[in-house]
């Protein structure tokens, strides 16, 4: 099977509608699609409609905003948890909530530059968007002329140690661990060490996580080049955590390269994850 478990529509920051991004899928040939949009559960209803009509199979998930011990932000993809489970959505509804401060900062940052770009700018281009966050203000300043692409919005003020970056606000990543398990579902760390940070998380780091119940990590990514996944694949194994692929697919908003099914996961580690979840199931047709 060819299994892809992290993908972004337009309710987070990918530019496709959740129906579409599960379409796509099922047109590049995906017998399994996850919906991970960051912070919220709001794609899944339209993308739960889509997979039945398309006959693929949806793994309900999302990408969760967290924080290490040594405060670098690091993504949590949690799988078929419930999302009627009280903590973790009023967590994540906490996370969306103060999103928005947060991306009125960097924009105020961008303007004390010479930005010209206003709130209601970012705001027109985050559309349905239910978690606003950086790549919205940088659709905003590639809408005004006054950067070529998300990425050189990035590179030159809103990237991480940028002029105008502004961290957010998170639960630790254990807490936010400790969150998912407790609504029945399945955290693996996304891209542990993306864009070349492989300080951002040690095998130490790692390990701690698992004593509270990390049960992956996402090794085959398009931000990890070969030697970071073996690495990454000695730590799992030693571990004994499971190691998934994705594309981390957000339509035009990143460079084909994250084209869906760019990575995918073994059978054997979609039945594992599949087998943990005990707060949803995936979605196939006519169930
Ligand atoms: P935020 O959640 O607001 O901090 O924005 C993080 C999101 O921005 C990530 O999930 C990516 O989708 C996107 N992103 C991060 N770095 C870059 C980059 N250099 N170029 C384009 N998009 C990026
Ligand atoms: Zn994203
Ligand atoms: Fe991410
Ligand atoms: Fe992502």
């Amino acid at each position: 099977m060819r299994i892809d478990l992290h993908t972004h529509s337009w309710v987070s920051d990918g530019s496709d509608a959740p129906a579409e991004v599960v379409r796509l899928a099922a047109t590049a040939g995906l017998d399994v699609v996850a919906l991970t949009d960051h912070d919220t559960v709001e794609s899944w209803p339209e993308a739960i409609e889509a997979a039945q009509l398309h006959g693929i199979t949806l793994v309900t998930g999302a990408e969760i905003s967290t924080r290490s011990q040594g405060g670098h932000s690091i993504h949590l993809l949690g799988y078929l948890f419930d999302p009627a489970e009280p903590t973790l959505a009023a967590e994540l509804e906490q996370i969306r909530t103060d999103r928005v401060p947060r991306l009125q900062r960097m924009l105020d940052g961008v303007r004390a530059m010479g930005s010209q770009v206003t709130w209601d700018d970012v705001v027109s281009r985050a559309g349905p968007a239910v978690a606003v966050g950086r790549p919205h203000l940088a659709d905003a300043l590639v809408a005004a002329g006054e950067a070529a692409s998300r990425e050189d919005a990035f590179n030159r003020w809103i990237g991480v140690g940028g002029p105008a970056y502004v961290p957010k606000r998170a639960p630790s990543t254990i807490d936010a661990i400790r969150l998912v398990r407790g609504a029945g579902g399945v955290p693996v760390i996304a891209h542990p060490w993306s864009r070349g940070r492989t300080d951002s998380m040690s095998p130490d780091d790692i390990a701690a996580l698992v004593e509270v119940g990390l049960a992956g990590l996402e090794v085959d990514h398009v931000d990890h080049d070969e030697v970071s996944r073996s690495q990454l694949r000695a730590i799992a194994a030693d571990l004994g955590i499971v190691t998934t692929g994705s594309s981390d697919y957000h339509g035009t908003g990143k460079s084909a390269a994250y084209a869906l099914g760019a990575c995918t996961t073994s059978d054997a580690v979609y039945a594992a994850i599949v087998a943990q979840a005990t707060g949803g199931s995936p979605v196939t047709k006519g169930r």
